[in-house]
């Protein structure tokens, strides 16, 4: 018989968003967080163009995407990494600094890819409490063992939605001794990015890696690109163990035309952030819970876990589907992605007639 590594064989799958739907409905999938809209029109015409050229390998060292972020976000192009996807560099920062005996510390409600990355690695992981779905920094540092060896947030956080103010980061950074790797993941960086709260800076101390993705405020999540900033020794590492060419010829250059086009992507973080407080104020309105988010998606909590099920069933059937989150130990709550105007009244609308039909039952 073949026999996986042990630690591996140990690991549930990741769990990817289940999108069935009744035979014959229009699925609605808010589920996976991505744009409402589609990627910049000079995007699209970039990567339509590259296209041809795609006999040949890609830049392996992704000259022109990383001067591009570098230009935008003011920093040196040496120090961007770029991955398919940011969970390429999760799950490659996790094969270069975890493995057995080491900790990955991470929070509560913080990204579960954290976790199965950590485990991928042969790590062990542990969560730092959260306090109303936000990320306690006292909690994190508590929670610090001489095991630990990462730690990882997401800011803002995925599925909480909630943010982290660049004062408590440093001062997480400030707590922790320099030989733990700080990860902050900003997939929701750009939601909207506010210029006094940037952490691109805490790399220059050495042990900090910050990431970011085109899949979410850029519309990308197709083309499989994510980048990060890291200390030049962090870097080194991971060269050698990222795969050679790892974004396609075509991604490339649709990310670099993208990123150059800031007032594109900073549209539609406006209009998904205004789609979004409506939508949590229509969820209050029906007597929900919902945190203040600051990303493209909404946690909603019902009374109960039944009443997630049932809510999650009555939305299933009108072709609906948002994320569960028992996985993150929330049976009580679901996730919703914000996604057209059209989409997003047809859920208020359903939910609407859901609570009131829970109302007459309780
Ligand atoms: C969506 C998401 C990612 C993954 O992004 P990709 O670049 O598409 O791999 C990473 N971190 C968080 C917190 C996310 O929500």
């Amino acid at each position: 018989m073949i026999t996986a590594n042990a630690h591996i064989a140990a690991m549930a799958p990741y769990a990817m968003a289940d999108i069935s739907v009744p035979a014959g409905k229009r699925l609605i999938s808010l589920a996976q967080n991505e744009s409402a809209l589609p990627p910049s029109p000079s995007a699209i015409a970039a990567g339509c163009e590259a296209f041809s050229g795609s006999q040949l390998y890609p830049d392996a060292s992704w000259s022109e995407l990383t001067a591009a972020i570098a230009e935008v976000h003011g920093l040196d192009a040496d120090d961007i990494l770029c991955a398919g996807g940011s969970m390429e560099l999760i799950a490659c920062l996790m094969q270069c600094y975890a493995g057995p005996g080491v900790e990955v510390l991470s929070t509560q409600f913080g990204y579960a890819f954290f976790r199965s990355a950590s485990l991928a690695a042969g790590a062990d992981y542990a969560a730092a409490p959260e306090q109303d779905f936000t990320v306690n920094i006292d909690a994190v540092l508590t929670a610090v063992t001489p095991a630990t060896r990462i730690v990882c947030v997401a800011n803002p956080g995925n599925p909480t939605g909630t943010r982290i103010a660049r004062s408590e980061l440093v001062r997480l950074r400030d707590g922790l001794d320099d030989d733990i790797l700080l990860l902050i993941d900003e997939a929701y960086g750009e939601f909207p990015d506010v210029p006094g709260e940037h952490t691109f800076d805490l790399a220059a101390r050495g042990n900090t890696v910050i990431l970011r993705t085109f899949s979410k405020a850029y519309g990308l999540a197709g083309m499989r690109v994510g980048w990060g900033v890291f200390p030049p020794m962090i870097a080194a590492e991971m060269r050698k163990l990222l795969v050679a060419n790892n974004v396609s010829v075509t991604s490339q250059a649709a990310a670099a035309a993208a990123i150059h086009d800031q007032s594109y992507m900073q549209m539609v973080c406006a209009d998904t952030s205004e789609r979004c407080d409506r939508f949590a104020d229509d969820m209050r309105a029906i007597g929900l819970v919902v945190p203040q988010s600051h990303t493209n998606f909404a946690l909603l909590r019902f009374a109960d876990a039944d009443a997630a099920a049932d809510a999650d069933r009555a939305l299933r059937a009108e072709g609906i589907v948002l994320r569960g989150m028992a996985g993150y130990g929330l049976p009580d709550c679901l996730r919703a992605t914000i996604g057209s105007e059209a989409d997003m009244n047809e859920v208020t609308w359903h939910l609407t007639d859901w609570s009131r039909k829970e109302t007459l039952t309780c």
